[in-house]
């Protein structure tokens, strides 16, 4: 099967949505933007042995890498809309393209994601690369220096359960739930619609809590008490680990693909699904607390570059 033959099987879906002039096939792809809306363009890459282990099934990278950048979109406060995929291949086994593109459809399917074009190569290392267009409401995109000082700070989901999973994965131990949360996060797109309007500043947790509200925190010009007493957590993570890795990994675990965001209490009472776990405060430093005692945390969560 050669290159276009690829493409044509596993890549062109033919039914196209009516914002897609023209999709794959052709040198670029033809959109329609709605007018007043800003557009909003998120990308993130996926590597074999580096971001999912290379044993890791085709139909698992090809969801997880649509569903990390679907949480940008979401953090955003953004509709998805249209995809491209920069795919590099070690074989052109069709198994694999067949499991990948299930799992890439199946998460693009969930929030009607278009893929719009892309790219096919080889090299030894499985590398994929999605780049996700949505739009908001003009002026509307949730940003992290909005953050307020009295404002509290929200999570969605639980915390801790894609680095808790991925601990699983490498001791070869069996937790299904856990392992799922980390090789499929679930994209926050609804409650980021949501919050348009209503947050102040919104940050999805890629790299660990502390290390993304500080992100967020430092956009802002601000700081925060955090209680770790109040940190969502799930009961696979309780039952498996003892206090300090639950600790561990819900404040420095990386690939949450959680939302953490700041708001005016009253505003955000009707939306599901989230939980205050601190507040904002003028000073800028982050601070924890643990029953009442300020506690250390490295925050340092995953840096490619340290
Ligand atoms: P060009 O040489 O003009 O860059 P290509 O031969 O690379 O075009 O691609 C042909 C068409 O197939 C283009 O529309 C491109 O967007 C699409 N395409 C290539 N690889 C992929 C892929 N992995 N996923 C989706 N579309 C792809
Ligand atoms: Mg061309």
């Amino acid at each position: 099967m050669n290159e276009f033959e690829l493409i044509g099987r596993y890549f062109d879906r033919k039914q196209k949505p009516a914002d897609v002039k023209v999709g794959v096939g052709d040198d670029g792809a033809v959109l329609v933007p709605e007018t007043d809306r800003d557009q909003v363009q998120v990308i993130d890459t996926l590597i074999a042995g580096v971001h999912f282990p290379v044993e890791t099934k085709p139909a698992d990278i090809g969801y997880r890498v649509v569903a990390v950048n679907l949480s940008d979109i979401a953090a955003m406060g953004a509709r998805p809309r249209w995809m491209t995929l920069a795919l590099t291949l070690n074989d052109n086994s069709e198994q694999w393209l067949q499991s990948f593109t299930n799992g890439l459809f199946e998460a693009a399917d969930e929030h009607n994601v278009a893929l719009v074009g892309g790219d096919t190569t080889r090299a030894a290392q499985v590398t994929v690369t999605v780049t996700i267009t949505g739009d908001v409401e003009r002026n509307a995109a949730l940003l992290r220096s909005g953050a307020n000082v009295g404002d509290t700070i929200y999570v969605t989901g639980t915390l801790g359960d894609a680095a808790a999973g991925l601990d699983c994965l490498r001791r070869h131990q069996a937790d299904a739930f856990l392992v799922s949360r980390f090789l499929r996060p679930t994209a926050r797109i609804e409650t980021g619609r949501a919050l348009v309007g209503k947050a102040h500043a919104a940050i999805d947790i890629s790299d660990g809590l502390a290390g993304d509200l500080k992100k967020l925190l430092s956009a802002s010009g601000l700081g925060a008490c955090v209680e770790i007493e109040r940190l969502p957590l799930s009961t696979p993570l309780q039952q498996r680990f003892d206090a300090q890795h639950q600790m561990r990994f819900a404040l420095t675990g990386g690939d949450d693909y959680e939302l953490c965001f700041t708001a005016a209490a009253d505003t955000v009472a009707a939306i599901s699904g989230i939980t205050a776990i601190g507040t904002v405060t003028e000073s800028p430093q982050l601070t924890f607390t643990l029953g009442g005692d300020v506690v250390d945390i490295d925050d340092s969560g995953y840096r490619h570059f340290a």
